[in-house]
């Protein structure tokens, strides 16, 4: 499907692997140019430069910390004229409810809701005039049904949701849309290092924490980058405007409820 997005900007924050990646190589197929970001320089040169081979489009890199204001800044100053902004970071370390302190939740709310509503105070001005942009959140299926685990998560990206729920009716009458990608269990870093997490906790294999996870979804596996990343240049596409403030699950049927 030609998904009428050639030649359109693409920002995606924290794109060098995992899910970000999955969606800046979704719509540079689609025909997009990207501005993408991650802290550590080499991986994401690495990934831009394949992204480039493979798909023939404009790559610019900005390696910082996208939860810092300055960070910010940075990625904002190169996106400049963005039609599509894709919001992703690194999700907080699990825990129990009684570990976490202030400054705890201060960094989780940084990451995971602040810094997604920092860059879409910037860019959606622009998208505003142009009279088209998309936005997609990438956040959790924990904003669902919470993941006892990571209550800091749980906290920080229903947050996130809620703002969400309200701007997107705002901006929707300019020809711009907002929605959030929720992921279950994906195979990436971050799956990996919750699983190794379980696999110290309980002194069982990797192979074996992996299986028990896997089960635990109605589709047997783990979800790719590649399918997640589909999922969203769909909702950036032309295809997509009637699309509004909706949380999408990608979860294999993880969540077990009718709506
Ligand atoms: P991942 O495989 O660990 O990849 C994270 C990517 O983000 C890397 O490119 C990383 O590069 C970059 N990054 C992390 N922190 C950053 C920062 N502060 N500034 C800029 N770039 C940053 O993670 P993932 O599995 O794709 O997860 C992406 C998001 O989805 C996370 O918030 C995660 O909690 C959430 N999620 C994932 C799953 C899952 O099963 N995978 C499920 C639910 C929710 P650098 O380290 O070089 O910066």
């Amino acid at each position: 499907m030609d998904l009428g997005i050639a030649g359109r900007r693409a920002l995606v924050t924290a794109s060098s692997k995992g899910l970000g990646l999955g969606c800046a190589r979704a719509l540079a197929e689609a025909g997009c140019d990207l501005v993408m970001n991650a802290r550590g320089a080499e991986a994401l040169e690495a990934a831009a430069a394949a992204i480039r081979a493979d798909f023939g489009v404009t790559v610019e890199t900005v390696a910082c910390d996208v939860t810092t204001p300055d960070g910010q800044r940075a990625v904002l100053e190169k996106a400049r004229g963005i039609a599509i902004l894709v919001t992703n970071a690194g999700g907080p370390p699990p825990g129990m409810w009684s570990d976490w302190e202030r400054e705890d939740f201060i960094k989780a709310l940084d990451a995971n809701m602040l810094t997604p509503i920092a860059l879409m105070k910037a860019a959606l001005p622009g998208m505003m005039e142009a009279g088209w942009g998309r936005v997609v959140n990438i956040t959790s299926m924990s904003v669902k049904a919470p993941i006892a685990v990571l209550g800091l998560s749980n906290a920080a990206r229903t947050g996130l949701t809620g703002y969400v729920a309200g701007t997107a009716r705002q901006v929707a009458p300019h020809g711009v849309t907002i929605n959030n990608l929720l992921p279950g269990i994906h195979d990436t870093d971050r799956a990996t290092a919750l699983d190794e997490a379980v696999v110290k906790a309980r002194g069982i294999s990797m192979e074996e924490a992996r299986a028990e996870r896997a089960a635990t979804v109605p589709a047997r596996r783990y979800g790719t980058a590649a399918e997640f990343g589909q999922a969203c240049a769909f909702l950036c596409s032309q295809h997509a405007g009637f699309i509004v403030g909706q949380n999408i699950l990608l979860d294999g049927g993880a969540i077990n409820a009718t709506l």
